[in-house]
């Protein structure tokens, strides 16, 4: 009977031997968890991949070489723009454009859109409205294949989509509707807190789609009666991994730091919670990282 099993050896070359790896952050990768379980983290850095569920309790090291590559054209920037973007992208291309963020001011119609062809391809697919809990009631929108995505990329606690439209900037329209009850932001700092009461959601739903529906019935009066379609689906509830949540919240800057450390004790949105403050990787995204 060797002293030392197999196992045991490959525990031990993963907490000693941590390797460096370095690349350019993407978003992480965040996956709702199997069977109610905790959500999964993925941290990506150029071509490395790095489970960060497992790293939890443990030491985490980034370190900003000081590069930046553009996230959609690759090319070195010295200033990020939009979260990733260099400036001439920025400008140019209709992913950075002001109506991405207030889709109701969409350009298409007026001619003005940067880029007809990207905006056909993207705004004009199904866009959900939806309800989450994040750090209280918010409602929000994504095109329809960003579900679940765009909810944990958030921290929310739970979710429910409620309406299904046709176009982005139909979604922008009812979204203007739902701001006049809702709230469409995070308190990122309470999401981070853990300071989040559960919410009846489908309640919600209810009490919201009645008290706005002149509202509702005026868009499909303009865009169709079948543009507009009343979801009716089941809310879901997302468990993060986190040990302990912070009482204060302190906030890690590449930009003023170059080196964030410490101990990983949580993940919630696209954040990282260390020991010694948080980050949001999302910010940082194109900076060239190297992890340990
Ligand atoms: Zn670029």
């Amino acid at each position: 009977m060797p002293l030392v099993t197999e196992d045991a050896v490959t525990e031990f070359d993963r907490i000693e031997i941590a390797p460096t790896v370095q690349g350019c952050l993407s978003k992480m990768t965040i996956m709702p968890g199997e069977q109610g379980g905790p959500v999964k983290y993925t941290l990506r850095a150029g071509e490395h991949r790095l489970d960060l569920n497992a790293r939890l309790g443990r030491s985490l090291r980034l370190t900003w070489t000081g590069a930046i590559a553009c996230t959609h054209c690759g090319r070195a920037t010295k200033k990020s723009f939009a979260q990733g973007y260099c400036y001439p992208c920025f400008k140019k291309l209709a992913q950075c454009d002001t109506c991405i963020v207030k889709p109701e001011t969409c350009h298409f119609d007026a001619g003005t859109c940067r880029e007809p062809e990207w905006a056909e391809r993207h705004c004009f697919q199904p866009h959900v409205i939806y309800l989450a809990n994040s750090s209280g009631l918010k409602v929000g929108i994504t095109r329809g294949t960003q579900v679940p995505t765009r909810w944990l990329d958030q921290g929310a606690i739970q979710a429910l989509p409620i309406l299904v439209v046709e176009t982005r900037l139909q979604s922008g329209l009812v979204e203007v509707l739902f701001k006049e009850e809702v709230a469409d932001r995070t308190n990122w700092r309470a999401m981070l807190k853990g300071e989040v009461e559960p919410l009846d959601l489908a309640a919600e739903r209810s009490r919201l789609l009645t008290r706005l529906e002149g509202g509702l019935a005026r868009l499909r009066e303009r865009f169709g009666v079948d543009t507009i379609r009343v979801l009716n689906e089941a809310p879901v509830s997302f468990d993060y991994p986190v040990l302990e949540f912070p009482r204060k919240i302190v906030s890690h800057n590449f930009d003023k730091q170059p080196e964030v450390a410490g101990t990983l004790l949580g993940l919630k949105g696209q954040y990282l919670i260390l020991d010694t403050g948080v980050i949001n990787l999302r910010k940082f995204t194109g900076y060239e990282i190297a992890v340990s």
